[in-house]
Parts: C-alpha cells; sequence; structure tokens
C-alpha cells in the first residue's frame, strides 16, 4: 500500500472547492510524514492525547482538525493549537472550549454535529436542540468559539438512497441555520459530511469537507 498513490487517487475524486481531512487516528506518525510530504497537510485526530503527541512530534505547518468527542477535561490537550473542532454536540462542551479558548487568547473554530443516521447513537443534536442551543443566553456569552458550520454521520449501510437522504438532511440543517442565524457570518460555510465509504455521496449533497482515513492509510485494527 503507497500512501502517496491513494491521495492522488483521493484527490482525483474530490473537486477544489472540498476540502480533504486526512483521518491519521490510530496510525504512526511515519505514515503521517508519508501523507504530508505528498502534500497534504490538514489531518484529523479523534483522540486529545494522540492529537497533542502527534502535535508535538510533526511539522507545524499542520493544520490539525479534531474530529471526536472530548471529555471536558481532555479539551486543554489541544486548545492551544487545534484548528476545528468537528462533533461539539452540546452547551457544556461549548463553554468548556470557550474557557480553555480564553486561556490561550485564541479563537476556537468549532462545527455542531447533529443525529442523522438511523443507528442509535448519544452524540448529535437534532435541528430543534440545536436553535435553542443557538438562542440561549449561555450561548451569547461564549466570545471565544466560532460555530463554522454543521457535521454529520451517516447510517453504515450499503443502501445508497439511504446514505444520500441523511447527507441531504444535513445540508438542509446547514441551510436553515445559516439563514436564521448566522446569515451574516461569512464563517458559517462548513458541511462536514463524507468518510472513505461515503464521502462521493456527500460530494454530491453539498459536502464542504470529507473527513477520509482507511482510503488513504489503509484499514485501522480499531476505530
Ligand atoms: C474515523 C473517522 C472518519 C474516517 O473514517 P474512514 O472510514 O476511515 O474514512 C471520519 N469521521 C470520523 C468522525 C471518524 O471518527
Amino acid at each position: 500500500m503507497n500512501i502517496s498513490d491513494n491521495l492522488k487517487q483521493v484527490n482525483k475524486t474530490i473537486p477544489e472547492r472540498v476540502q480533504l481531512v486526512a483521518v491519521s487516528k490510530t496510525k504512526p506518525n511515519e505514515l503521517v510524514l508519508e501523507a504530508y510530504n505528498a502534500g497534504q497537510k490538514v489531518f484529523g485526530e479523534n483522540r486529545p492525547q494522540d492529537l497533542q503527541q502527534k502535535y508535538n512530534d510533526l511539522p507545524k505547518d499542520i493544520e490539525w482538525h479534531f474530529i471526536g468527542h472530548p471529555q471536558s477535561k481532555q479539551v486543554k490537550y489541544f486548545a492551544p493549537f487545534v484548528h476545528l473542532i468537528h462533533g461539539v454536540d452540546s452547551l457544556k462542551l461549548l463553554s468548556v472550549i470557550n474557557k480553555e479558548a480564553l486561556k490561550n487568547k485564541r479563537t476556537i473554530n468549532c462545527l455542531l454535529q447533529f443525529h442523522i443516521a438511523a443507528e442509535e447513537t448519544k452524540f448529535g443534536l437534532s435541528i430543534d436542540e440545536a436553535k435553542e442551543l443557538l438562542h440561549s443566553d449561555e450561548f451569547a456569552e461564549l466570545k471565544n468559539i466560532a460555530i463554522c458550520g454543521v457535521m454529520g454521520m451517516a447510517t453504515f449501510t450499503d443502501d445508497e438512497d439511504k446514505i444520500r437522504k441523511e447527507f441531504k438532511d444535513l445540508k438542509g440543517i446547514y441551510s436553515t441555520l445559516k439563514k436564521e442565524i448566522f446569515n451574516s457570518d461569512s464563517y458559517f460555510k462548513e458541511v462536514s459530511m463524507g468518510m472513505s465509504a461515503d464521502y462521493q455521496i456527500a460530494i454530491e449533497e453539498g459536502s464542504t469537507m470529507v473527513r477520509v482515513g482507511s482510503s488513504i492509510f489503509g484499514a485501522r485494527n480499531y476505530i
């Protein structure tokens, strides 16, 4: 398996307007460097301590995204440098991120995660929950975070129509929030959807950011 070739193949299928986040979770630094040397500069990790370790070890012009669900006490590991946190789904977590951002004298970019899949999961907001959160007084106090868009994961299935519908739903949620809440905020522009198995469908349905791991780095032994 050759990471540079894989990357080329993936890039061929992604239009210019869509950003590729190379998901390097569980993969060693040597493989990340291989992708880096082939031109990839944006990477995603889902464990706070792994992300901190890779940030320390690897070139400083890498743009690091956090794509998982940090516990409150883990936000500090990546708060000084993280470029974007995908998958924020509570006011409590937003407050913690805001506090860590303040400590680091910066603004931290976040995406709100929505529950679009049929599968039971504890992660992700509904549109009503998101509106309530965004209209709350507590949210208005959080000056050191920027909500840059939405993120979601489709059901793990071979049923393309189902996946497509879920991505359509997420794009719809994005459009509603853009119109009703973020109309004058140019930074609210991202729809993070699509992984190795379904990113082509996601792009057809309006994804601006795909998170691709195994198609670049090969299969993982664990999530
Ligand atoms: C692991 C992961 C990915 C990448 O998955 P692949 O199927 O390997 O492309 C994307 N998004 C999230 C949130 C992940 O945890």
